[in-house]
């Protein structure tokens, strides 16, 4: 079983008419990919990509966000079984974005991570260290922290489904990309976590991507270590232009 994906994460940007062009795009310029593909969309474009990708195997949609509770008075919010009914695959959680701007935590992501699995949606997992921690050399800890906090209550079976993103909070939009040996060194550690708490054949089979600043200059290069599984991307995931070489990497 491939562990490989690029998956796009386009944030609050594109309206639906351009998020349509864009899905359109990426799916005609790259044809069958060799990886799967994700779109992690705006709510309101869910179900118009859904429909976009629903004839091209090897895309798929993902939702950036989902509510924990299963359905109430939580203006605004959407749950995992309306993903799930409307087909939607993965959906994103512990974005650093989410953690800042919406003080989520490893407590609150974690019941979101049993919440989506249990309606059948795959979660994308992201944790990553800030600047300070990794220059005072913590960044090990840290991450492992925010693994055990949301991930560790899970089955075998549950991890499983789980993607896992590696997006260091300093390397998010910024421009400044981890060092492929960076990457490759907490990969190996989330990987060997991964083993230690479940075992050999699942820590074999997880996906980790990295993300931040992914660009199809340095693609290739991160990708190209052995426990990059693909990458979770922001800015470069906007444009057809930029995607498409970096689905092409992988
Ligand atoms: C992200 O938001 O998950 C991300 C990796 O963004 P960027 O590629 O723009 O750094």
């Amino acid at each position: 079983m491939s562990r490989t994906m690029v998956a796009g994460n386009w944030k609050m940007n594109t309206t639906p008419t351009e998020g349509k062009a864009l899905a359109e795009g990426v799916i005609a310029a790259a044809g069958t990919p060799s990886t799967k593909v994700v779109f992690g969309v705006p709510a309101i474009q869910l179900m118009q990509v859904k429909a976009v990708t629903a004839a091209s195997p090897g895309y798929f949609v993902a939702a950036q966000n989902m509510h924990h509770e299963d359905k109430g008075a939580y203006t605004g919010e959407l749950s995992a079984s309306m993903l799930a009914d409307a087909g939607i695959d993965y959906v994103i959680l512990g974005h650093s974005e989410r953690r800042e701007y919406f003080n989520e935590d490893d407590s609150l992501i974690n019941t979101k991570v049993l919440k989506a699995l249990a309606a059948g949606i795959k979660p994308i997992y992201c944790c990553g260290e800030k600047l300070n921690v990794r220059e005072a050399g913590n960044h090990e800890m840290v991450v492992s922290k925010q693994i055990e906090e949301a991930l560790f209550s899970l089955s075998r079976d549950q991890i499983k489904e789980v993607v896992i993103a590696y997006e260091p909070v300093w390397a998010i939009g910024t421009g400044v990309t981890a060092s492929p040996q960076q990457a490759q060194d907490m990969h190996a550690h989330i990987r060997r976590m991964i083993d230690n708490q479940f075992g050999s054949e699942i820590a074999a089979n997880v996906t980790i991507l990295y993300g931040g600043s992914v660009k199809p200059a340095n693609a290739e290069e991160i990708f190209g270590m052995p426990d990059v599984d693909g990458g979770l991307v922001g800015g470069a995931s906007l444009s057809v232009e930029n995607f498409v070489p970096i689905i092409k990497a992988r």
